[in-house]
């Protein structure tokens, strides 16, 4: 295979029925080729960069997870006073643990050996019991990737969140190490990344995604609890020292976070494996190592550090955030197109033409043609509208969808003025409230 036809098939490979011969083709070139590689990485990883991947916003859904600790999603939201019966029994349940000594804090009641279920319940109401929380995980993913991003594939990267609750309001920071970092003041969301973007919204828009309930020790043994409750072949065994319980779990994988790769259509779900180790002290989880396997393969995906509870934290250093002066801070809530007709004229046209209007507006110098579909690009704008001024474009493809992204992909060919060709793509989607197509990545 050439490289030129290697790139060429990407856009077969986004089609639900592709030649096995053409995948297994172009997965041995990838193998021998490192260009090629690296273009199919770079197009894994073109979608999905500017906003959430579940697009949860919007004010039409409610959020995965719920942002504050002290709520449960299981049940309606309290009135405040009965919120502070439960942090005034979760701390008694806290003290009972501490004043009866090392080994005593997971009640036993009439069973000789507490049962993981009830470890599990008693560790959460500890967990959502402490003031504050601070902890460093390595997984498995991208510095600028969005949150529901975890791939067994990737090299680990640290993560660290923080978390503070007081006066009734919850602040939180969640950080990839020179990366996208989300902050949250428990009224609106703050979400940048080193390549320059800056969203903001209100807490429906849920930036964190499917890692902030991988990061909340509680919600993490609450979903483990669940997976384990509802699947027969879900299982956990315990073991424990002197000083600490470990429970790990078997189960599907929880949460949302799966990503799949366009050379393997297959779509078995991956089994994952979480060992949680708790402090007899207290009741904490201190520890959390995961694995999927798939396939035989068993890969670590995520491992924490030392969890740290009860530590002083302070609201104004969790949410700061870069200023106006060095990002422009955009609204996660699109802008609306007013004109009747207009809209008309946007919401009939198919991903193909879409692309087609977009590029010739880009390519043309004019982007405010096709400001609505640019909207996340606004910061961008200027140096990609002088990048692309005079290019040509032409095969624009029919629009392909691609596993596991809500959008869909165009490819084009770009002429640049003095003659190179490039194959390239663009990602699309409609997800939004006036159902328009906008870019997602790609340029
Ligand atoms: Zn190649």
């Amino acid at each position: 295979m050439k490289c030129e036809d290697f790139k060429k098939y990407m856009a077969d490979l986004c089609d639900k029925q592709t030649d096995p011969a053409i995948t297994e083709a172009c997965r041995q070139h990838m193998k021998e080729c490192a260009a090629c590689r690296a273009y199919y990485e770079d197009f894994m990883h073109t979608v999905n960069l500017l906003t959430p991947k579940y697009a949860p916003s919007f004010g039409k859904t409610q959020p995965a997870v719920s942002i504050s600790p002290l709520q449960t999603t299981a049940k309606p939201k309290k009135h405040p006073s009965h919120k502070w019966i439960q942090i005034a029994a979760a701390v008694a349940i806290f003290m009972a643990g501490l004043g009866t000594g090392l080994s005593n804090f997971f009640s036993t009641q009439a069973e000789a050996v507490p049962s993981i279920p009830l470890i599990f319940d008693q560790s959460i109401k500890s967990s959502r019991s402490a003031a504050s929380f601070s902890m460093s995980v390595y997984a498995r993913t991208t510095p600028n990737e969005n949150f529901a991003y975890i791939n067994p594939k990737s090299g680990f990267m640290r993560i660290s969140l923080e978390s503070l609750r007081q006066n009734q309001k919850t602040f939180w920071r969640l950080e990839k190490e020179g990366g996208r970092t989300i902050v949250s003041d428990d009224g609106k969301q703050y979400m940048w990344t080193t390549g320059g973007l800056a969203v903001c919204g209100d807490e429906k828009c849920n930036f964190a995604e499917g890692f902030s309930s991988l990061l909340r020790p509680e919600t993490l043994l609450e979903q483990q609890k669940a997976a384990l409750s509802g699947n027969p072949q879900a299982h956990a065994e315990m073991t424990e020292t002197d000083s600490t319980i470990t429970i790990v779990t078997h189960t599907d994988v929880y949460g949302n976070a799966v990503s799949a790769s366009l050379l393997e259509k297959e779509e078995k779900s991956y089994r994952c494996t979480t060992e949680n180790v708790f402090s007899k002290r207290d009741g904490l989880l201190q520890q959390v190592q995961i694995w999927w396997e798939r396939d035989g393969q068993k890969t670590l995906v995520l491992k924490s550090e030392h969890i740290v509870y009860n530590l002083p934290l302070v609201p104004s250093v969790l949410v700061q955030r870069p200023d106006t002066t060095q990002v422009t801070w955009l609204s996660a809530n699109t802008p609306s197109v007013k004109d009747p007709a207009h809209l008309r004229k946007l919401t009939n046209e198919t991903a193909q033409e879409a692309a087609q209007r977009i590029l010739k507006a880009l390519t043309d110098g004019k982007p405010q043609m096709a400001g609505e579909a640019l909207y996340y690009y606004t910061a961008q704008l200027p140096t990609l509208t002088e990048n692309m001024k005079g290019c040509k474009v032409s095969a624009v493809s029919q629009a392909k969808e691609k596993k596991d992204y809500k959008g869909v992909i165009v490819f084009y060919k770009l002429t640049t003025p003095d003659g190179n060709t490039e194959n390239r793509h663009i990602a699309l989607r409609r997800d939004n409230p006036q159902g328009i197509w906008m870019v997602d990545g790609g340029l």
